[in-house]
């Protein structure tokens, strides 16, 4: 659908490991069960799910063998528990799980709705909300905290009274690894790493190389922890309280109880406005 032809190098396990003893299974182990999954249940493909030992319960031989576990969705976990699919059947899937035969995972549809839409990056709020907005009384169809070459990197909008979240998240060669289109969520099965937990995600291009972290907050708001977004040449690394562009560190990132639709624009903004901080002309990095 969204990509063709993604390479994304990243390790492919092959060589068992097992973690006596310790009822948590560790971080970089889980890592390499996402990656071998496709970030999703082997079944169907969705991001919601368990991780689950095939063939020995934890209980049962008090060890993690990195090979005998695989991620089911709750559903499939309780028919998997209920001897409504066997054993057989979910290690066959195991061996072909559903999104990396499909490139990416099942679509997910995030439960956001209401008319009034925030989003909180560091000490910014974006927000259509009249009370708080400094356009102030009206009632604007979208929220847009980057904005670049007129496409909304991450906005809210609203149309016939459903608020729907868009998110665009791509590598350095413009290939999406992580996309919200009107609230249905789809990852690449080739990322580095995209965890989901609870209503929290993390996208990872890398060992501790963060693109971003979030939490959906439903109904009506999305709170950016990290990012560093890339877009057409362009590297926008949010920080606390400042920011850096295509690697230079370029301003501060602010503004506190100062509300706006608009945050970051960068390039042309066609129909929207520009932003709190505009940026017509930047240079772009060449390998995009
Ligand atoms: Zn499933």
């Amino acid at each position: 659908m969204f990509w063709n032809n993604v390479i994304i190098n990243r390790p492919v396990m092959v060589q068992e490991k097992i973690v006596v003893n310790n009822r948590n299974i560790p971080e970089p182990m889980k890592r390499e069960i996402r990656q071998r999954c496709g970030f999703g249940c082997v079944l169907c493909g969705s991001i919601i799910y368990d991780y689950d030992h095939m063939e020995n319960d934890w209980a049962d031989v008090r060890e993690h063998v990195s090979n005998d576990i695989t991620l089911l969705c709750p559903n499939h976990h309780r028919e998997k528990t209920n001897n409504l699919i066997s054993r057989e059947q979910v290690v066959e899937a195991n061996k072909k799980p559903f999104n990396i035969e499909n490139g990416y995972s099942s679509p997910y549809s995030l439960n956001f709705s209401g008319g009034v839409a925030y989003v909180v990056i560091a000490n910014n709020i974006f927000t259509n909300d009249s009370l708080l907005n400094i356009y102030g009384g009206q009632v604007n169809p979208f929220v847009i905290p980057i904005l670049i070459d007129a496409v909304p990197v991450i906005a809210f909008k609203i149309e016939d009274e459903k608020l729907l979240l868009d998110i665009t998240i791509v590598n350095e060669f413009n290939e999406p690894i992580f996309l919200v289109r009107d609230n249905q969520l789809v990852v690449n099965s080739e990322a580095w790493d995209v965890d989901m937990r609870g209503s929290s995600l993390i996208v990872r291009e890398g060992h501790k190389k963060i693109v971003i972290e979030m939490e959906f907050c439903i109904p009506n708001k999305v709170i950016v922890k990290k990012a560093k977004i890339k877009f057409n040449g362009v590297v926008l690394d949010l920080k606390e309280d400042h920011y850096i562009l295509n690697g230079k560190k370029s301003g501060v990132f602010s503004h506190n109880a100062l509300s706006s639709l608009v945050g970051f624009s960068i390039g042309q903004t066609n129909r929207f406005p520009r932003g709190v901080i505009h940026i017509q002309k930047v240079k772009r990095c060449s390998n995009v």
